[in-house]
């Protein structure tokens, strides 16, 4: 397993203390990995800055072959992508490269794409005498930061469009599941120049700090939780880099009277359990209409009760584990608390599965208020929960009545109530009668707490770039 480095194109052993990367199916160490130095962090940054005078000026068609070159490179080592995503993530295989690695793929050739379509206003002679023109010029050395809930993509959410731009990267991948980020640095060495992508290991106090506060780092973007979005603005405030944010989330999954109730239970059954529910869009929150909620409850918690939780190699298999120890530990409290309350009804799950690995069963929670902590924070795992409301007035309320503003969904067959609620709602995306389905043409990122920027997209492209003008007296 690759698990050195990348630093100014060459492969090299990190410096630092060695950290253990298990599997969470089983809770055994796979390997141990030295995490980067300061001073590694520091060279890093330099290969990126000084990268970036030939990368941020070579033509975009230049730029484009090598993300295609990437994409193709990818594809071609997919088996190995999704097995070793599968091993550290605990993913049932099949999920990983059937759904996860064409994800991947796609992003990249996407934004090889859009590289070459950036757009803004015409030039023109707005003041007598002089032309004016826009630029969307890079920024220069990007750090990135990503999550485990999904590695590879995340890596590939931010690398693509940092690079289509003429940025150069410094990405820290989480410190839990870095081994499908180091595969990539292996296969990417010989595909960008030197300095222009850079991989490092560690953790946020001590490789992501020395990173994110790095004076030659223009922008940080960040995919985690809301606590570490908090600390790396304000660590980078002081030196007024620009941002990027996709932090937490808390779906609610809004469904009407009318709603195809069977359609309803296929989606949350998949959509709110899928990843082990460790999804930032994961349909978690439901509220159903008084009129079918009885009868929503029963036919979910029947589906949910069947989800096939096993083993990652199992072809079988709907539902792998947590991905840590720790992670475990804390959407079991959160069940927990929620148990202790008198109106709270499980109605399945709601236990840890006893042996190694880091399972906990799929879990649906019933009779949730909408002031529960259930309802309120992520859990970021197997768990749904459901509340009743009456009409679409208080059910707009509690779904805005949120830190939490990414993802949401309606469920009608009322063209005009699913127009009038998707207007309302607070959220990033709305999507009516389905839920989580993204593509890479499309912009995915919140509001609120849940942050600022989008992934993918042609926003996604601009929000790595500067506007700039250009004004030309005659
Ligand atoms: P996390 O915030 O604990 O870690 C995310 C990354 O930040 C890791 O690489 C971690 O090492 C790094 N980090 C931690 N402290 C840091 C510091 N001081 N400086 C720099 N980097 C630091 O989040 P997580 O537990 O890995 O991921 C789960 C969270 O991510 C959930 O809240 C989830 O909702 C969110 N998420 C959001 C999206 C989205 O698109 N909005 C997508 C996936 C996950």
């Amino acid at each position: 397993m690759q698990s050195q480095l990348l630093i100014n194109g060459s492969l090299v052993k990190g410096g630092g203390a060695k950290l253990p990367v298990f599997n969470p199916a089983t809770g055994e160490v796979l390997l141990e990995i030295a995490e980067a130095t300061a001073a590694q962090v520091d060279e890093a940054v330099r290969a990126a800055d000084a990268a970036f005078a030939e990368w941020g000026h070579c033509t975009p068609k230049a730029r484009a072959e090598a993300l295609l070159a990437l994409a193709d490179t990818i594809e071609d080592n997919a088996e190995i992508f999704a097995r070793l995503e599968s091993r550290n993530c605990g993913k049932p295989y099949h999920c990983v490269i059937n759904d996860e690695l064409p994800a991947v793929v796609d992003v990249f050739r996407f934004f090889a794409g859009a590289a070459r379509c950036l757009n803004g206003l015409a030039a023109g002679e707005y003041l007598e005498g002089h032309t004016s023109m826009i630029r969307r010029d890079p920024l220069g050395v990007v750090a990135s930061i990503a999550p485990w809930n999904y590695p590879l993509m995340m890596a590939a959410w931010k690398l693509a469009p940092a690079l289509a731009a003429g940025n150069c990267v410094v990405i820290k991948p989480s410190e839990i599941t870095p081994l499908t980020t180091f595969k990539l640095a292996e296969l990417a060495k010989d595909i960008l120049p030197a300095g222009v992508l850079n991989v490092l290991f560690g953790r946020g106090q001590t490789v992501g700090d020395a990173l994110t506060g790095h004076p030659k780092v223009r922008m940080v973007s960040l995919t985690g939780s809301i606590a570490t979005g908090e600390h790396i603005i304000g660590h980078t405030a002081s030196s007024i880099k620009r941002t990027h944010m996709e932090l937490g989330g808390k779906a609610p999954v809004i469904v009407f009277d009318d709603a195809d109730i069977d359609a309803v239970v296929e989606g949350v059954r998949t959509f709110g359990y899928y990843n082990a529910g460790q999804d930032c869009t994961a349909a978690c929150r439901i509220y159903a209409h008084s009129a079918i909620h009885d009868a929503l409850v029963e036919k979910l918690g029947a589906a949910v009760a069947s989800l096939k939780q096993g083993a990652p190699d199992d072809a079988e298999t709907e539902l792998g584990p947590l991905s840590s120890l720790a992670h475990l530990e804390r959407v079991a409290a959160a069940v927990e608390k929620a148990k202790a309350l008198p109106h709270i009804r499980v109605v399945t799950g709601g236990e840890k599965v006893a042996g190694s690995g880091y399972f906990y069963q799929p879990t649906l929670l019933a009779g949730a208020k909408q002031e529960d902590e259930i309802v309120q924070r992520e859990v970021f795992g197997p768990v749904v929960s459901v509340t009743a409301f009456d009409d679409e007035a208080q059910v707009i309320d509690w779904a805005n009545d949120s830190e939490y503003g990414l993802a949401s969904s309606v469920w009608t067959h009322d063209v005009g109530r699913a127009h009038r609620v998707s207007a309302r709602l607070q959220y990033g995306c709305t999507w009516v009668n389905t839920h989580f389905m993204l593509v890479s043409e499309m912009p995915h990122g919140g509001q609120k707490h849940s942050g600022y920027g989008k992934d993918m997209s042609l926003y996604g492209l601009e929000d790595y770039t500067t506007v700039r003008h250009v004004m030309i007296k005659h």
